[in-house]
């Protein structure tokens, strides 16, 4: 198989598709990237008659040539089939005039969910050509991703996962879905410090040559479950597609319409798989890049000029408290011409000063396919009420950001039809979305979702639910720094016990 997945920063560290999945991360530091993906086509006309798994079959053999169809079909079912509340995976719910795309019926009640459930199974069919090979998995999470991957890579064969989250920098359910995880190949350890802190680090570990290489010795590849990871970026190009099926069906557009989507926005790595659609021919006409406080992204694309340097806020919506976006790398580097040396240059000034300018071509070309807005909490919470007021339905916080951007958006272009993705189940922040809804505080989380449901009369999912009777299991607390030997420590608890 052709290595057609190169590093955004040197386009001679070339891999194959499987290669890609299991390393996670490029050796420089750089992003995997599919040179050719603006050359391929979706067959729309065709997915407009399929399920989403037969979407999902559509969408992974073409950007994971080497995987054989049957090999595609045992992923998809494997990760897929009756894992998900809804049949539909990700249905496209119509509340008042807004067309909510639901991506939160997954085990752990967030769109990772998606992604996640299928990298633990390209992975294992990619390890298959790697006989001897263990894979410890690193994760940083800012609340969502840790629960799912640790739910997607629970008990898999040849596998261990530790998940980092900033300790106080996550809600008490999402720290509860984690700490309770069981399984002999799970770690779970809080950081003193936030994500950024964890994904530096966890990105610092995976380029640490000299800690590889003791590893190796042992037998185990480090790996990464986050958006960085191929493995879990393309699975989520998928619902794009499906959401703008059910805009046909609905008759909300007709074919080759296009549309907006307006995505709450962490890693970019949500909206990116939607940008790599677009690139496959998904008509779209803009994606609305959606934050909160933490408003990096909105800035970036006010002026092109990309500037970490500024205070970090915690907000109601914890997931999307981030100030290095990683996936913004793999857009710019096919909006730079795919010019390798030139993101080298870029990411080096990143981890240098915390910021760097791009190119007026590049950020007029951005500025085509990308729009930025954000809000603060307090918006977010009136977003909440009202949109709860007007319909009835209930919204979590990242949600209720896209919302309230959307709705300033429309102002502007009131022409396209736009899809709003929900990325998380109110209840996994209940106090939050308690208080915005009923003006009214219940510090006990389980008391409130039970309020929240009798209230709202919207249905608590059940893993949710079940969390209050459950054990804690993971206690680990280290400091930002002791984060690579820590891995070293829990890699020989893992695989050789
Ligand atoms: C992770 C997450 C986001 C941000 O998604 P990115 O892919 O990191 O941009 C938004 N909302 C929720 C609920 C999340 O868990």
């Amino acid at each position: 198989m052709e290595k057609i997945y190169t590093s955004t920063r040197n386009k001679a560290l070339a891999r194959t598709p499987k290669e890609a999945v299991v390393k996670g991360i490029a050796e420089d530091g750089g992003l995997f990237v599919y040179d050719a993906l603006d050359t391929l086509r979706l067959p729309l006309q065709d997915m407009m008659q399929m399920t989403y798994e037969q979407m999902a079959e559509t969408v992974l053999q073409l950007l994971l040539p080497d995987f054989t169809e049957e090999e595609v079909k045992d992923c998809v079912e494997n990760a897929y089939k009756g894992k998900f509340r809804d049949e539909h995976i990700t249905p496209l719910h119509k509340a008042g005039n807004t067309n909510i795309l639901e991506l939160f019926h997954g085990p752990t009640c967030a769109f990772k969910d998606v992604g996640l459930r299928m990298l633990p199974q390209l992975m294992s069919k990619s390890l298959q050509q790697q006989p001897d090979e263990h894979v410890m998995i690193l994760t940083a999470t800012s609340g969502d991703t840790g629960k799912a991957a640790l739910e997607g890579f629970l008990d898999v064969p040849r596998t261990g996962i530790t998940v980092f989250y900033p300790d106080e920098g996550v809600s008490n359910i999402q720290r509860l879905q984690m700490v309770t995880t069981k399984g002999s190949n799970t770690c779970v350890c809080a950081i003193r410090g936030n994500f950024d802190d964890a994904q530096s680090n966890v990105k610092r570990i995976f380029q640490n040559a000299q800690l590889s290489a003791r590893l190796k010795e042992k037998g185990i590849t480090l790996s990464s479950a986050n958006s960085i990871n191929i493995g879990r970026l393309i699975p989520q190009v998928v619902y794009y597609v499906y959401a703008y099926k059910d805009m046909v069906r609905t008759k909300e557009i007709t074919f080759g319409e296009k549309v907006n989507f307006c995505v709450p926005t962490g890693n970019y790595g949500n909206v990116l798989a939607g940008y790599y659609a677009k690139l496959m021919g998904l008509p779209v006409n803009k994606f609305i890049v959606a934050s909160n406080s933490n408003n990096v992204l909105f800035d970036f694309l006010k002026d092109g000029v990309y500037d970490r340097n500024r205070p970090f806020y915690k907000t109601i919506s914890p997931s999307m408290d981030i100030l290095i976006s990683s996936n913004l790398e793999r857009l710019l580097y096919y909006k730079s011409g795919k010019d390798a040396d030139y993101i080298a240059q870029l990411m080096n000034e990143l981890e240098a000063t915390g910021r760097y300018q791009v190119r007026e071509d590049i950020f007029t070309s951005v500025r085509e396919d990308f729009a930025g807005g954000y809000c603060d909490d307090e918006a977010c919470a009136q977003s909440m009420r009202e949109f709860y007021e007007q319909s009835g339905y209930v919204m979590d916080p990242h949600t209720a950001i896209a919302y309230k951007v959307m709705k300033d958006y429309e102002k502007e272009d009131s022409m396209h039809k736009c899809v709003l993705l929900s990325t998380a189940s109110p209840y996994k922040f209940a106090p939050a979305v308690y208080e915005a809804l009923f003006n009214e505080t219940i510090p006990d989380e389980f008391a409130c979702m039970e309020m929240l449901q009798q209230k709202s009369g919207s249905a608590m999912p059940k893993p949710l639910a079940e969390l209050a009777k459950m054990d804690i299991l993971h206690s680990h607390l280290i400091d930002k720094n002791d984060m690579s030997s820590f891995v070293e420590t829990i890699g020989e608890e893992i695989f050789h016990d």
